[in-house]
């Protein structure tokens, strides 16, 4: 195991994660100068067009240092908080980590992020600032920032230029000579840890695994620990970085096992692999669940795609351990299903996946979190969505999620930062400073708050400078009410939303003039209201469409007009108080657009 080196590249979105794998996977020769293009490892059409990693993944590189021959499995891990949970397993199955910093940039909030996960798994660190071809590139600084955060000294931190390759290649040598080999385990038999597992259509259930001891082959019974699930690999291997297949993976190594599985809930990410007729008693440690804690309803657009759109939650759902979702039925989107997701970006990134990869059109319901209701007689509940909301006097108490945010951010922008802080019901905890000028603002905040606008308004008040990470902390009491919209005096299920007591006023106006500005005319005036428990707080009204019931008069009897129009009048009338309301799929859109 002495020649093996397992490691990440862990950073702040955009800071260069996966053009750097590129110019490793290139100076290495694991891919040839006629395959390789940028951000290579980025394989989801998703990814390769917005940008962004959103799965980790693994490749195998060999590579020889002074004679000697290593094996280096790296594993390039995404950026944005929301896919924290894909970095913190990479970090799992790793011994050391790159630390790379945008010299441009600087730290930001997830470098800061990222780094405590992989100092809570004990991994070796190797700081490396990127970018360095840049004009604006700050290396100076950001050298300070990345001593000032993790203590080491100036000659540690490499300096490089992931595009134009400058600096790559110090690299490997670095990730030789510090990062550790693998350890021998403390048991003989075979143990490997599930890391990741997808489904694909030819192969059924695949694993990736970090073998701990033992070895994996072809034909091997094996034994998953926690579902105990039984099974015959079909293939092992490793990835180059596609597929490719071996005789064995081998303890200290990471790879792929075809599982034999068809259903991934048998394979499931954090279980061990052992073998099944020489089985380890041991299960190793695996990873917290993740919760999701934004939930928002998915409906079609058009009722008869529901089958389709039930076949593709599946299928997203095979490849995407924190997703959840249940039936929901609404009176008026219809049958859908109510989705958990872990914020905001895999919300969007999973809309856009049913949208682009299945065809279909869809709407989805104003994201909101899990409330926890402490009901009168003692009995806790967690709520997904306002319908579920009991009636007020059964509930003694509700609690909302709250996070643990790191905002990033130059001086100059603390009091505006402070402010918005505040107007979102955050408290202050303290600051530090990364460097004279740039500080790290530590606050305590609502993660409802941070759903609707945050980031957008962080972005504006600070020039686009500050970032910001954050972890989820606990349950506090909220002051929550539920604002029910009545559109012609129905009550709109799909619309009614949790709000904060003090912003419900303004969130019901400003959802009545939405509504007033995106319902189509009727044939009679329609009221539109917000109301709560029973209170009306806002109110609008859409006058009716004008017939023109003078048209055909063509002199000017006076009287007979006003006759007419009183008789309209009265006849509207009659109308609005039987009048019901179609709302169509687009007003839906344009009032859930928030
Ligand atoms: P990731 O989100 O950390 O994986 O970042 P990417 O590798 O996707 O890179 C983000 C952007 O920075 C891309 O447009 C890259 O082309 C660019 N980039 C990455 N490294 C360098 C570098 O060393 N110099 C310059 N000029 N651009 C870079
Ligand atoms: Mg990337």
């Amino acid at each position: 195991m002495n020649n093996i080196r397992n490691f990440c590249i862990i950073a702040h979105i955009d800071h260069g994660k996966s053009t750097l794998a590129d110019r490793l996977l290139e100076f290495t020769g694991t891919v040839s100068k006629r395959e390789m293009k940028a951000q290579i490892l980025d394989s989801m059409d998703l990814e390769r067009e917005r940008g962004i990693t959103i799965k980790l993944t693994p490749v195998r590189m060999n590579y020889s240092l002074n004679g000697q021959n290593y094996i280096l499995n790296l594993i390039d891990t995404p950026g944005h908080v929301d896919f924290n949970y894909e970095v913190s397993r990479s970090l799992a199955a790793v011994e050391g980590t790159i630390l790379l910093v945008d010299a441009t940039q600087g730290v930001q909030a997830q470098t800061i992020g990222n780094l405590y996960l992989a100092l809570e798994q004990n991994l070796k660190i190797i700081p490396v600032i990127n970018k360095i071809d840049l004009p604006s590139a700050k290396v100076k600084e950001t050298k300070q920032e990345i001593i000032n955060l993790i203590g080491c000294q100036e000659e540690d931190i490499l300096s490089v230029s992931a595009k134009t390759g400058e600096g790559v290649e110090k690299i490997l040598a670095k990730v030789i000579e510090l990062i550790p080999p693998p350890q021998n385990d403390k048991v003989q038999e075979t143990r490997a840890m599930i890391f990741d597992s997808v489904y694909d259509d030819y192969r059924g259930v695949v694993a990736y695994v970090r073998v701990l001891s033992g070895n994996l082959k072809r034909g091997d019974k094996i034994l998953m620990m926690a579902t105990q699930k039984e099974s015959e690999l079909i293939e092992v291997g490793y990835f180059k970085p596609k597929y490719s297949s071996s005789d064995c993976v081998k303890a200290g190594e990471i790879g792929y096992v075809v599982s034999g599985l068809k259903n991934i809930e048998g394979c499931r990410v954090g279980d061990t692999i052992t073998l099944k007729d020489a089985p380890s008693q041991q299960a190793l440690p695996g990873y917290k669940d993740v919760k999701p804690m934004v939930f928002a309803g998915i409906f079609c657009q058009q009722g008869n795609d529901f089958e389709r759109l039930r076949e593709a939650i599946l299928k997203l759902k095979l490849n995407d351990a924190a997703l959840t979702f249940e039936a929901e039925h609404s009176s008026a989107l219809g049958f859908g299903f109510r989705c958990g997701f872990l914020g905001l970006l895999h919300l969007d990134i999973f809309r856009e996946r049913l949208e682009r990869e299945y065809n279909l059109k869809i709407i989805v319901t104003v994201p909101s979190v899990a409330y926890q209701i402490t009901k009168t007689s003692g009995e806790k509940t967690i709520i997904k969505s306002p319908q579920d909301l009991p009636d007020q006097t059964f509930i003694k108490l509700i609690e909302e999620p709250w996070v643990k945010s790191d905002i990033v951010s130059p001086k100059e922008y603390i009091g505006a930062i402070m402010q918005l802080v505040q107007e979102k019901h955050g408290l202050y905890q303290n600051t530090e400073y990364l460097e004279a000028n740039r500080a790290i603002m530590h606050y305590h905040i609502p993660l409802a708050s941070i759903l609707v606008d945050f980031y957008d308004r962080l972005k504006s008040v600070s020039s686009g400078y500050a970032s910001l990470n954050y972890e989820i902390l606990n349950y506090q009491s909220a002051d929550i009410v539920k604002l029910k919209i009545l559109v012609a005096e129905e009550d709109v299920e799909a619309l009614s939303f949790l709000v904060y007591e003090d912003e419900a006023y303004r969130a019901g106006r400003s959802v009545v003039q939405k509504l007033k500005e995106s319902l189509p005319r009727q044939m009679f005036e329609v009221k539109i209201q917000a109301t709560i428990g029973g209170k009306i707080i806002a109110s609008e009204r859409i006058p009716a469409m004008r017939k023109d019931v003078l048209a055909k008069m063509s002199g000017g009897d006076w009287t007979r007009k006003m006759k007419l129009l009183q008789k309209q009048k009265s006849g509207k009338k009659k109308m609005l108080s039987k009048g019901r309301v179609e709302i169509p799929s687009e007003t839906y859109l344009a009032i859930l657009k928030r």
